[in-house]
């Protein structure tokens, strides 16, 4: 673990999985390349996370073969590598190794974040920064579940209802050193759903930063139909 007191340099990167399929969200390609209000998916999120002056440089994470990127995000100034792996772990791991290449150090801050979640806000992203810097560990956008939460079981039917009491659902940006993401990730191994809880298997405890209901992820087909709305909403 690092004393924050011994490092003032450190820097902010952004580094965006963009290499999944997106089965969940239906036909018409990998989810992050749809439009929603005129503009793809991934040039929305990239466009939040430039509206952070911290965030140095964006690194983003694409499929080996990927066709989508450049017509869906053509202004994008940042760092686009085909490294993307067959999980979400893997493409994050992987993009840790390129930021490393890059000559990011282990030191610096790497803020994971979904390419598929475009509504993120760049003052919750400010805010995960703020409460980040300042910790010895790192955190993560998140919500306090508020709906009463069921353990489905067989056809459908409710087997139990669990506890909601302390729950939160974990958002990204997530925000870790590059050194302890890196080492995470590599004991982790490539089936975990969030960096968090690959620091989490380390005996760390993530700062949870309050996110903003807005900054879900797109994986539904209705998904695109509400973020389309909400945009036009605030626009
Ligand atoms: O599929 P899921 O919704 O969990 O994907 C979350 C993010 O991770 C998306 O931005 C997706 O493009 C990315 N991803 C990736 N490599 C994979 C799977 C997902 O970069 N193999």
């Amino acid at each position: 673990m690092t004393n924050p007191a011994d490092d003032t340099d450190a820097r902010c990167y952004a580094l965006v999985p963009c290499a999944g399929i997106g089965e969940r969200a239906g036909a018409g390609g990998p989810k992050q390349y749809r439009q929603v209000a005129g503009r793809s998916v991934v040039a929305r999120t990239l466009a939040a996370l430039a509206h952070v002056p911290r965030i140095e440089r964006t690194l983003v994470v694409l499929a080996a073969d990927d066709r989508g990127f450049a017509i869906s995000a053509p202004d994008f100034a940042g760092w686009a590598e085909r490294c993307g792996g067959a999980t979400r772990a893997a493409s994050v791991a992987a993009g840790l190794s390129a930021l490393a290449d890059h000559g990011v150090r282990a030191r610096d801050w790497v803020l994971v974040h979904d390419a598929a979640r475009c509504l993120v806000r760049a003052a919750a992203v400010d805010r995960l920064i703020d409460a980040c810097l300042v910790d010895p560990i790192g955190g993560l956008l998140a919500l306090p579940l508020s709906d009463t939460l069921k353990q489905a079981g067989e056809g459908e039917r409710v087997a139990a209802t669990l506890d909601r009491q302390g729950k939160w659902i974990a958002q990204t940006p997530q925000m870790f050193r590059l050194g302890l993401l890196r080492q995470a990730l590599a004991r982790a191994g490539p089936g975990i759903t969030d960096e968090a809880s690959a620091v989490e298997a380390l005996g760390h405890a993530p700062r949870l930063v309050l996110g903003e209901p807005d900054n879900f992820k797109l994986t539904w087909p209705a998904d695109f139909a509400f973020a389309e709305r909400l945009l036009k909403e605030s626009s």
